[in-house]
C-alpha cells in the first residue's frame, strides 16, 4: 500500500442482474465520474469500473463485451450462473484487491448519488477505512419496500445483527481492508454484518437517493426474506436463544395446566376442557415445528459451511 493516501486507484465495482437497459447509462456516468476524479487529481487515471455480471439472463454480458472494447477502463468479470448480490460483490471486491488502493461499491441501476464518492475519497484521504454510505431517506420507495426495509432493519437488530440502519452496499473499502476480506472464507456472505464486524477506522457519509433509472428491482420478496435470513444466521445466534426461552415459558404454562387440572379434578368436576387441549396441542405442535425450522437454518448453514465450496 502507498504510503500516503493521494491519488489512489480507485475501482469501482458494479454487481449487475439483468441490467441491460440501464448499462449504457450507467457505463457512461461512471467513466466520467473517473475523468472528472483524475482531473481533479483525486485517483489516479489507473482507476477502472469494474462490472460483475451475475449470471444475467439477458444482454447484460454482450453490452459489457462492447464496452470494454470502446474503452480500456472498463472491466468486467462475469459469474456462469446468478450467485446473488452479496456474491457478486464480493467477486468484484476480491478482483479488485490485487490492483486497487482503494474499491467503491455501488448498485447498477443510479440509486445512489455517484457524486457521494467525492466524500468518500476525502474521508479515504484522512486515513478511513470503510466509508459507509447511508441513504438519507426512503421518499423515493414504494409503500412496500420502505415496509420491508424497516421491517428488515428492526429485524436484523432484534436478533442482534450488527448492521447500519440504511446503509445498502454503497461503500468504500481501503486495500487493507479488502485484503482482510479475503481472509473469511465464509459460504453464506452478508456483507453489511461482515464488514462492520472487521473493524478498522469507519465513518458514515449521508447521500440522496433517486428512483431506479430504468428496469425492474433485482430483489424479489424472496430474494429479501433470503438476505434477512443470512443475515440473521450468519451474525447472531439470538433465535436458538429465543427459542430455549420460548421452551421455558412453554414448560411454565404446561406446569399451571396440570395443577389447574389437578385441582378441577380433586373439586370432582368432570373436564370439560377438549377445546383448550386442541389449542395447547396446536399451539405446542406450532412452536415445536418454528423452532426446527429455526435449528435447521443452523444446520443448513453448517452443512454449506462443511462443503467449503467456492463462493463464486
Ligand atoms: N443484483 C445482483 N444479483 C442479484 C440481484 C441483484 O447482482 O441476484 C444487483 C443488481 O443488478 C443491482 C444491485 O444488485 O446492481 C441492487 O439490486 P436492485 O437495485 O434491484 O435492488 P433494490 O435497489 O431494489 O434493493
Ligand atoms: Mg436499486
Amino acid at each position: 500500500m502507498k504510503a500516503t493516501r493521494e491519488n489512489p486507484i480507485l475501482y469501482i465495482v458494479i454487481p449487475c442482474y439483468n441490467e441491460q437497459e440501464v448499462l449504457p447509462i450507467t457505463s457512461k456516468l461512471f467513466l466520467k465520474k473517473i475523468t472528472d476524479l483524475v482531473a481533479a487529481g483525486k485517483i489516479s487515471d489507473d482507476s477502472r469500473v469494474l462490472f460483475v455480471n451475475d449470471g444475467s439472463s439477458d444482454a447484460t454480458r454482450d453490452r459489457l463485451v462492447a464496452l470494454r472494447k470502446r474503452d480500456a477502463r472498463v472491466c468486467f468479470l462475469s459469474l456462469s450462473t446468478n450467485c446473488g448480490h452479496q456474491n457478486a460483490l464480493l467477486a468484484g471486491m476480491l478482483y479488485a484487491k490485487d490492483y486497487a488502493d482503494c474499491a467503491i461499491t455501488i448498485d447498477a441501476d443510479l440509486q445512489q448519488d455517484v457524486n457521494a464518492m467525492d466524500e468518500f475519497l476525502r474521508c479515504y484521504a484522512k486515513g478511513v477505512d470503510i466509508v459507509f454510505g447511508v441513504r438519507r431517506s426512503r421518499d423515493t420507495d414504494g409503500l412496500l419496500k420502505r415496509v420491508t426495509a424497516q421491517a428488515f432493519y428492526g429485524l436484523m437488530h432484534a436478533m442482534g445483527a450488527n448492521v447500519i440502519r440504511n446503509h445498502a452496499d454503497y461503500r468504500l473499502l481501503s486495500k487493507r481492508v479488502l485484503l482482510a476480506l479475503d481472509q473469511y472464507t465464509e459460504v453464506n456472505v452478508f456483507l453489511r454484518g461482515l464488514i462492520r464486524s472487521l473493524g478498522f477506522v469507519s465513518c458514515e457519509v449521508p447521500f440522496d437517493v433517486s428512483e431506479r433509472y430504468a428496469g425492474q428491482s433485482k430483489y424479489s420478496p424472496a430474494k429479501m426474506m433470503r438476505l434477512a435470513m443470512d443475515g440473521i444466521t450468519s451474525f447472531s445466534v439470538r433465535p436458538l436463544r429465543i427459542i430455549s426461552i420460548t421452551g421455558f415459558i412453554c414448560v411454565f404454562f404446561c406446569l399451571c395446566f396440570i395443577i389447574y387440572d389437578l385441582v378441577v379434578f380433586l373439586q370432582g368436576e368432570a373436564i370439560t376442557g377438549w377445546t383448550s387441549m386442541m389449542i395447547s396441542m396446536w399451539l405446542i405442535g406450532g412452536m415445536l415445528m418454528i423452532s426446527l425450522g429455526c435449528v435447521g437454518e443452523y444446520v443448513g448453514k453448517i452443512y454449506m459451511e462443511a462443503k467449503r465450496r467456492p463462493r463464486y
